[in-house]
This record gives C-alpha cells, sequence and structure tokens, in this order.
C-alpha cells in the first residue's frame, strides 16, 4: 500500500489533501484514531495556510468555468455524485463508523442513503428554482441566482459525510466552488467523497478536500480574502472565532451550532410515545446538536414517565457499533468524554440524582444518564454537553413549560408531545427554535428550513433557503 493510503475496514481512504484536482501531501501529519479501539486509522495530512492558499487558489481557477456550466449539466453531475455514492454505500459507511463510532447499522440504511439524496435534491432543486420576472412602471425586473464564487465549509465529527453535503451538494448546484474541511477527529469519509466526486466528472478544482486542525488551516481558510462565502457547523466558540476572521473581509457567513433543545412531555401525552421520543435522545451516544436534552415533563405524570423511561434505558444495548444489536456506541475522544464526565460529577456534586447511569463505562463509553433534581440556572441544565446525559424538570402549568424551554442561550429545536392540538398549537407559537416537532422527532425533509435561533446559528440550509446563501441574488431593471 502506497505511503498515502490507509486501508480501514479493508477499503482504502486517501490520507492527503485534494486540491486542484491532484492528491497534495503536507510536511506534517496527524494520527487519526478511531474510538471503537483507539486503534490507528491512519496518519492524515496536516494542512497549513499553504494548502489553505493553494486550495482557495485552486477553487478560485475553477469558478469561472463551473459557474458558466449550464445548470442541467452542472445537475446531471450531481447526480452521477450520488450514484456514486450508492455504489460506495458500504464502503463510507464502514469507513464512518470506524472514524466517528457511529452505528453502522444507522450509516447503512439512514445516513449514507440520505447523503446520495442530497445530492439528488439539490441537483433537482437547482432545476426548479426560477428567475423571478416583475413590472414597476414599465420596467423589468429581472431576479437571478448567480453563482457567489469559492466556498470555505468547515465541518463537524458527529455526522461527518451528512453534515458536509449539506452544504457541499447545494454549493456545487448553485456554482460556486468548494474547500471542505472536515473535522480533524473524523477525515476520511470527506476523501472518499473527492475520489466519487473526480469518478463522476466533476472538473479539477471545483471541489477540494483539505485535512487538518481548525486552529491551523481551518484559520487560513476562514480569513482568505478570496473566499466568498464561509458556511459552519460546529461549536459556538469556534463560531465566534471564525465570524472574527470573517469580519475582515465581510464574508457571509452561514453559522450551524450547537443547542440545548428541550422536549415537552404533557400529561394528555401519549406516554408510550413521549418516552420512546425521549430515550431517542440517547442516538449517536448523545452526539447530536438537536438532541432533547432537556426532558421538561408535567408533574401530574413526571414519577411514571420516570419509571417507563428508566426501564427502557436500561434496555439499551451499548457496544461495538459495528454490530448491528447496538444501540449506543462510544464517544468520539478521550477529551469528549472527560468533558461529559466533568458536567456529570459537577451535577451530582451540586446535588442532582441520577435516575440512570451517571458514570463511565469501560473505553469511550459512556453510560446512558438521567439527571433528576437540578435547577433551572445550573450549568448541567444550560450548557451543551454533547453526550448521552439527560435531565428532567417538572413543570405545573403550560406557560411554566414554555418558561422552562425558552430559558437558554440557544435555539435549535424543540419537540412537544401532547393529545392535545389546540395546546400543541398555543406552545409551538410561544417556542423559540429553528425546528419545533410535534409527537415526533428527528423528521427532516431537505425542502424545509433548518438553523437556530439565538446562539445556535446564523442562518437556515435547505431547499431555496441554501441557494439563498450559496448565491450572489441579482435585480436586473431594464426600461421600457
Ligand atoms: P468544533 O467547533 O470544535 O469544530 C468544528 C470544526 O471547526 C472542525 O472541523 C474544526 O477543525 C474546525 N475549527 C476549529 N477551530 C477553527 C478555527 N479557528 N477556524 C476554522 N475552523 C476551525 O465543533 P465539534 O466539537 O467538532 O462539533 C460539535 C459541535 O457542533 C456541537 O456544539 C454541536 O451542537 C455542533 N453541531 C451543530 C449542528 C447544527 O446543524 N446546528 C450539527 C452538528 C453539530
Amino acid at each position: 500500500m502506497s505511503a498515502h493510503l490507509t486501508t480501514v475496514a479493508g477499503v482504502a481512504v486517501n490520507t492527503r489533501h485534494w486540491i486542484g484536482g491532484e492528491r497534495v501531501a503536507s510536511t506534517g501529519t496527524f494520527t487519526d484514531v478511531s474510538p471503537i479501539d483507539g486503534s490507528t486509522l491512519g496518519e492524515i495530512a496536516r494542512g497549513t495556510a499553504r494548502e489553505a492558499a493553494a486550495a482557495v487558489s485552486a477553487a478560485k481557477a475553477a469558478f469561472p468555468g463551473w459557474a458558466a456550466t449550464p445548470r442541467a449539466e452542472r445537475a446531471r453531475i450531481l447526480h452521477a455524485i450520488a450514484d456514486g455514492v450508492d455504489k460506495r454505500l458500504e464502503d463510507l459507511a464502514i469507513v464512518e463508523t470506524c472514524d466517528n463510532g457511529a452505528l453502522l447499522r444507522s450509516h447503512r440504511r439512514g445516513v449514507m442513503p440520505r447523503v446520495a439524496h442530497n445530492f439528488r435534491f439539490f441537483a433537482d432543486w437547482l432545476l426548479r428554482l426560477d428567475h423571478e420576472d416583475f413590472q414597476t412602471r414599465g420596467h423589468t425586473n429581472h431576479v437571478s441566482w448567480d453563482p457567489a464564487g469559492p466556498c470555505v465549509l468547515i465541518t463537524p465529527w458527529n455526522a461527518p459525510l451528512m453534515l458536509a453535503t449539506w452544504k457541499v451538494a447545494p454549493a456545487l448546484a448553485a456554482g460556486d466552488t468548494v474547500v471542505l474541511k472536515p473535522a480533524e477527529w473524523s477525515p476520511l469519509t470527506a476523501s472518499l467523497l473527492a475520489d466519487i466526486a473526480a469518478e463522476a466528472g466533476l472538473p479539477a478544482g471545483v471541489l477540494n478536500v483539505v485535512q487538518g486542525y481548525g486552529s491551523e488551516i481551518g484559520d487560513a481558510l476562514t480569513s482568505h480574502p478570496d473566499v466568498r462565502r464561509i458556511s459552519f457547523t460546529g461549536s459556538v466558540p469556534t463560531a465566534q472565532r471564525i465570524a472574527a476572521s470573517a469580519a475582515a473581509n465581510l464574508t457571509p457567513l452561514s453559522l450551524e451550532l450547537g443547542g440545548k433543545s428541550p422536549l415537552l412531555v404533557f400529561a394528555d401525552a401519549d406516554l408510550d410515545l413521549a418516552v420512546d421520543l425521549a430515550v431517542e435522545q440517547y442516538d449517536n451516544a448523545g452526539q447530536v446538536c438537536l438532541a432533547a436534552t432537556r426532558i421538561l415533563v408535567e408533574d401530574a405524570v413526571a414519577e411514571e414517565f420516570t419509571a417507563r423511561f428508566a426501564e427502557k434505558a436500561a434496555r439499551l444495548k451499548q457496544g461495538d457499533p459495528r454490530d448491528e444489536a447496538t444501540d449506543i456506541g462510544p464517544n468520539i475522544h478521550p477529551r469528549q468524554v472527560e468533558k461529559i464526565d466533568g458536567f456529570v460529577r459537577r451535577a451530582l456534586a451540586a446535588g442532582a440524582r441520577a435516575v440512570v447511569g451517571g458514570h463511565r463505562g469501560d473505553g469511550l463509553y459512556y453510560a446512558p444518564t438521567l439527571l433528576t433534581d437540578v435547577a433551572q440556572d445550573a450549568e448541567i441544565v444550560q450548557e451543551e454537553v454533547f453526550g448521552p446525559v439527560l435531565t428532567l424538570q417538572t413543570f405545573t402549568t403550560e406557560e411554566e413549560a414554555v418558561r422552562l424551554a425558552n430559558d437558554t442561550r440557544f435555539g435549535l429545536a424543540a419537540t412537544v408531545a401532547t393529545g392535545d392540538r389546540e395546546r400543541a398549537e398555543r406552545v409551538t407559537a410561544h417556542l423559540v427554535a429553528g425546528t419545533v416537532w410535534v409527537n415526533c422527532f428527528f423528521v427532516r425533509d431537505l425542502q424545509a428550513p433548518f438553523g437556530g435561533s439565538r446562539q445556535s446559528g446564523v442562518g437556515r440550509e435547505g431547499g431555496t433557503w441554501s441557494f439563498d446563501f450559496y448565491c450572489d441574488v441579482k435585480n436586473t431593471v431594464t426600461a421600457p
């Protein structure tokens, strides 16, 4: 095997950057480790400002050609990428699982098919995106969606390829060129995507993939003056740094950030459903931005809900994410497990009670945890843990439920369990969140806007909202 290829579960993955249609090395590397067993997956190119400049320059050089490519041809290539994803679905699924520890069964049946869908969806949406015309005193206004230029896309590790393709697909569809930097804890499937895109006929330089640390190559990318859009998914502190870098060039930003979302369970809810919704929050070992980590239950049913929840949570099988029977895999990194445990220990010291879990497991596994007896202003109620840790608080009135739900600096999502439609309408009208689910969770249609209020983000992704971001929208007024 050549020095720039590593083999993960039998799949060859290139460890170098993909810049201007070529594999490019860096002088340094970093070690990519599997959260499943701590094994080394590869020595990955550690990008610097030099590779950042090369990638932006490649994206800039490729931009005029790609922007001028007819929409139908761009859409055809995006469909070919989707077909390539389908063809390599098994490879992508197992490599992603080895890299970030999320369940293989979810990657196979949910995530990777959706990755392919992301390309098809934005290709088709592009073809439906209308140029609008309207009249003003006999003058014609012609509104067009013009490609904007090179985009820097920076993504986290909790759903690497899914989150990357929510950005890559609309940016490419819009006629923009891309520099994608995946997270250093999960760099591999982005490299496979570069192979798939090249094979699908995407011209050189249209999609570039660079690897490395955020503080090194990430910073160089976001402060580059030739970048026309920055789209970032990740944490609030990183977003604040990126926003400061972008400010120097006034580069437009899309920010998809963290959350501390509530699940409101009213006494009139179908309790089986409510318990299912609550237990679902342990998916991906709690490493889901949208996770409803604050369970708010009406007094009258709190005891029964808690008992049923504990019983159901106890049945979850924690273990190797490659095993089909596993429900919860490991957390991503020793540093992350330390962080999770720190939150839980401080909460317990402050008087919280662990109804479920409350401790580490072996290796990078953390026991699914439910904490009660927590104060509204406690750290565990206000800060994002990003692990399998939920809190439970009770309320008496609808007003109190809404007040507790909104008492956070975040506003990504909220879930309401109730059997009363009128109550659902009243409550959802008052919740501050980018997405509100009623008696369901995680239903996401790409046509819908997705994003956060308050510190959960800036802007929206999905359907026309994505094109609104990735295009320079232009109005041309022509005299009669
Ligand atoms: P993070 O902010 O630490 O890192 C995200 C990415 O930013 C990585 O690729 C990292 O290398 C890069 N980065 C770090 N410093 C940088 C810098 N100075 N300049 C440029 N890039 C830099 O976040 P994380 O720990 O990888 O992800 C977890 C966070 O992401 C959580 O807060 C979670 O809620 C959030 N998230 C949000 C969504 C959403 O859609 N709203 C989805 C998934 C995750």
